[in-house]
């Protein structure tokens, strides 16, 4: 089902925790709301939920008005972070709950289908206690999805998990929402999380949506600073544009030039005018200042000096001292490691210009 939310907001006494927010999540998709605590997402999610009210505005399900209905008329479920599982109940009479609450007396099947689903089908007979963490969570999961929900709710499901598990569980729970099909908006403050799993992320800040996307999107092209450093690490520069216009813009970052694509500039930015520039820590390459006759033309590039270099199995990361930036981060992947390149050495630091963005100056 799709879910529209047209002007919702949630104010608590004089406090706004939700601004009007007019948001479409389509049928079938995986959609993330991601925030630090505090930003708002729990909040949006209970009022789809129906389990608080909205102080204005208008939730629909494939375009009918639901804001009126309780939670438990709503085609809707929600999985909790505390999986709250029955104790006494073993894995099967846990799932089974629900359909039996509705008076369903044949609920074997429906059960052994769910179980199947979550790959949990050897330990129906087990007790919670008895289980771990991941498998408490699909349980937790199985016994939502067995009352066939037309939309599941996720809140940050996978937090009481440890770092490997939640990695595991995330490609579960997408694994899940492909093979059933129905929309998933899953409440998250973990960035790589909603990456992992999300076709569309709404990155969340002080009650409103800073940006909404396709994770690739926000993280190639973040429009504010907030979400830049929300997600992942962003070199960010200032720099003074000094031409504008055409396919390709360039500014001046304390006296290099650099080059951007037009369509990566904020909008109605024109020579003359600030402007922060970013790039990705792992876009850029280093080459000792040597052998600076050898980076291929046609690149950004800026000069510096290695402040720090830390070897990190997977990649090697560096602290980098540029005139334009105290401390530029890079990181080297894949690539056999050139010993000049230690803390102290002088380096030229280049990308491709395409995967240079531009943001407004003066928002965070
Ligand atoms: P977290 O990740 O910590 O759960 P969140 O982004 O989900 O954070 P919400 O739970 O939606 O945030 O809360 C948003 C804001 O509204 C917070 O500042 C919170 O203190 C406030 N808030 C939430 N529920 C209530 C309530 N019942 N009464 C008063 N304030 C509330």
């Amino acid at each position: 089902m799709t879910i529209q939310l047209t002007g919702v907001s949630k104010t608590f006494g004089d406090f706004t925790a939700v601004h009007p927010l007019d948001l479409t999540i389509p049928e079938g998709s995986f959609f993330a709301l991601l925030g630090a605590s505090g930003c708002g997402k729990t909040t949006t999610l209970r009022m789809i939920a129906g389990l608080e009210d909205p102080s204005a505005g208008h939730i629909l399900l494939d375009g009918t008005d639901i804001t009126a209905l309780p939670p438990h008329r709503r085609p809707v479920n929600t999985v909790f972070q505390n999986y709250a599982l029955f104790p006494h109940l073993d894995v099967h009479d846990n799932v089974a709950f629900g359909l039996r609450r509705r008076g369903m007396k044949q609920v074997k099947n429906q059960v052994a289908e769910m179980l199947e689903l979550v790959e949990l089908g050897h330990l129906a007979r087990r007790r919670p206690h008895q289980l771990s963490g991941g498998q408490q969570q699909r349980v937790a999961l199985a016994r939502a999805l067995v009352n066939k929900p037309q939309v599941l709710l996720l809140d940050e499901p996978l937090g009481a998990l440890d770092l490997k598990l939640r990695r595991q569980m995330q490609l579960e729970l997408k694994r899940i929402q492909t093979e059933v099909g129905i929309t998933f908006v899953h409440v998250t403050h973990d960035q790589e999380e909603a990456m992992a799993m999300a076709d569309t992320v709404a990155v969340m800040r002080a009650g409103r949506v800073e940006q909404l996307g396709a994770p690739a999107e926000l993280y190639e092209h973040p429009r504010t600073a907030f979400v830049a450093n929300f997600l992942g690490t962003s070199n960010l520069v200032e720099a003074e544009v000094t031409a504008a216009g055409g396919g390709e813009a360039e500014v001046k970052a304390a006296g290099s030039p650099l080059r951007l694509p037009s369509a990566r500039m904020p909008e109605g930015t024109g020579a003359g005018d600030g402007v922060l520039v970013g790039v990705r820590p792992e876009k850029i390459s280093l080459t000792p200042a040597d052998d600076a006759g050898g980076v291929p033309a046609g690149r950004n590039r800026l000069t510096g000096r290695i402040t720090e270099a830390s070897y990190l199995g997977v990649s090697v990361q560096y602290l980098v001292e540029t005139p334009a930036c105290p401390g530029f981060a890079v990181y080297e992947q894949n690539v056999e490691r050139d010993p000049r390149l230690v803390a102290g050495a002088e380096v030229v630091l280049h990308w491709n210009p395409a995967h240079t963005f531009g943001l407004q100056p003066g928002r965070d």
